[in-house]
């Protein structure tokens, strides 16, 4: 590659480290490994400052460096730099000394964690000259490849299993993306979308593009560094679908490490999913390095993948780090997410539901110990996943137009409590 490319050398292998060219192309053509982003960091340590990076906007780009695009990024340019929040009620509630919730409930615009890997991938595939982007996904990355290539002025194709919440499919559909629901689970979406891929000369952002798309999520790890003050945190609890966010918050760390930006060189990253769909979780508690292939059913549609693309290198992270993973019943992911939004004012989606719920498992069994500080990763909005909770959050109670109607009912509340 003669062409500029920013702080990237090249696209590697995972497995066997060879070498290929900037472009759409996701595995190793000789032992079908993934390929990773990789960067020069001496030239990265020499202008990314702490310095430098306070002087920046609040968004996700203030660590461009660490960002694999050439030039300036042109999509998305204002997400991220979401709330990290000092949980205190919650703390207590969870028998933890220290709790921190990253809220990506409320990330702009699409109100997840996704909205971080679609600005990437999208900025790219701007660069590599595609005019239709795509992607095979579990709900929220519909949303926000169809309202990120909006605003771009691309055209975009999403794919979805066709049992997916209204929330989400409305969300895809509102920005005119052509929603495509396809009639079967996430893993046969995305084997379609593989061959499509193969065949139409389109950017999909989790298939093609998917080494430049996963190296967003490190954005998130960055954010709680800077915001504890430059430091990492002890746990990080982390909700798995492929397993790609909780290898990059760990990358993330590695090269904050690296870079001298914070001190520490001990984490410990967990990982989190549902009962209805635990592959990870099961062969972490099995202690094996592989897992086995199961057939979703959870209310935790977003990480409902059976085959997850990244569950090897989440088993590994989680074994190096000294992270455990647990995976909790869709109605425990229920409680997760009243408990998180009677402490703190959250409303998250299920999977929001189900890292509160393993992270509560995880400090009551010791696995993170009760003297510790940890932060959760709350990765999407409950808004988008209403029905889930319809049914689930008590009664309202109706009357007429009337002060004594009204106090009558305070009255006879007194007699019996309602319980919410
Ligand atoms: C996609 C998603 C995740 C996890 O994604 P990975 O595939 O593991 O990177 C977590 N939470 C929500 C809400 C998601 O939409
Ligand atoms: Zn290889």
């Amino acid at each position: 590659m003669d062409k500029h490319e920013g702080f990237m050398k090249a696209l590697k292998c995972r497995e066997c480290g060879k070498e290929y060219p900037l472009s759409a192309t996701h595995v190793c053509e000789f032992d079908f490994g993934p390929l990773e982003v990789a960067y020069d960091y001496d030239r990265i340590k020499q202008s990314l400052t702490r310095a430098a990076i306070e002087a920046r906007p609040h968004t996700m780009w203030r660590y461009r460096e660490l960002l694999p695009i050439a030039g300036e990024p042109t999509v998305g340019t204002q997400v991220g730099y979401t709330p990290l929040v000092k949980a205190d009620r919650l703390a207590k509630r969870l028998g933890i000394r220290e709790l921190w919730v990253k809220n990506d409930a409320v990330n702009y615009p699409t109100l997840s964690f996704k909205d971080r890997v679609v600005s990437v991938a999208l900025s790219r595939s701007k660069e590599l000259g595609f005019k239709t982007v795509a992607c095979a996904s579990t709900g929220n990355l519909a949303n926000s490849v169809a309202a990120n290539a909006a605003a771009a002025g691309l055209k975009s194709y999403v794919f979805i299993p066709s049992d997916l919440e209204l929330g989400k499919v409305v969300n895809s559909l509102v920005y005119g993306a052509n929603v495509i629901s396809i009639k079967g689970h996430y893993d046969e979406v995305n084997r379609l979308c593989a061959e499509i891929a193969g065949k139409f000369g389109w950017a999909f952002v989790n298939v093609n593009m998917r080494p430049y798309y996963a190296e967003g999520s490190k954005s998130l790890g960055y954010e709680v560094c800077e915001q504890l003050g430059w430091r990492t945190p002890q746990h990080t609890v982390v909700p798995m679908a492929s397993g790609s966010l909780l290898t990059k918050i760990h990358k993330s760390y590695q090269e904050f490490a690296k870079l001298g930006l914070v001190s520490e060189s001990n984490w410990h990253i967990h990982g989190a999913q549902a009962t209805g769909c635990n592959p990870i979780s099961a062969a972490e508690k099995a202690g094996l390095d592989f897992f086995k292939p199961v057939k979703p059913n959870t209310i935790a549609k977003s990480l409902a993948i059976g085959t997850p693309a990244d569950g090897f290198y989440a088993l590994r992270v989680m074994k190096e780090t000294g992270g455990h993973a647990d995976d909790v019943t869709d109605d425990e992911v229920r409680d997760g997410i009243r408990l998180l939004a009677e402490c703190e004012g959250i409303f998250a989606e299920t999977a929001g539901g189900v890292t509160v719920g393993v992270a509560k498992k995880l400090i009551a069994s010791g696995k993170i110990p009760a003297n510790d500080s940890a932060v959760l990763c709350i990765t999407g909005n409950g808004l988008k996943t209403l029905e889930a909770m319809v049914g689930h959050v008590g009664q309202i109670r109706e009357i007429r137009p009337s002060l004594r109607e009204f106090e009558a009912m305070l009255k006879d509340e007194e007699k019996q409590p309602v319980t919410v």
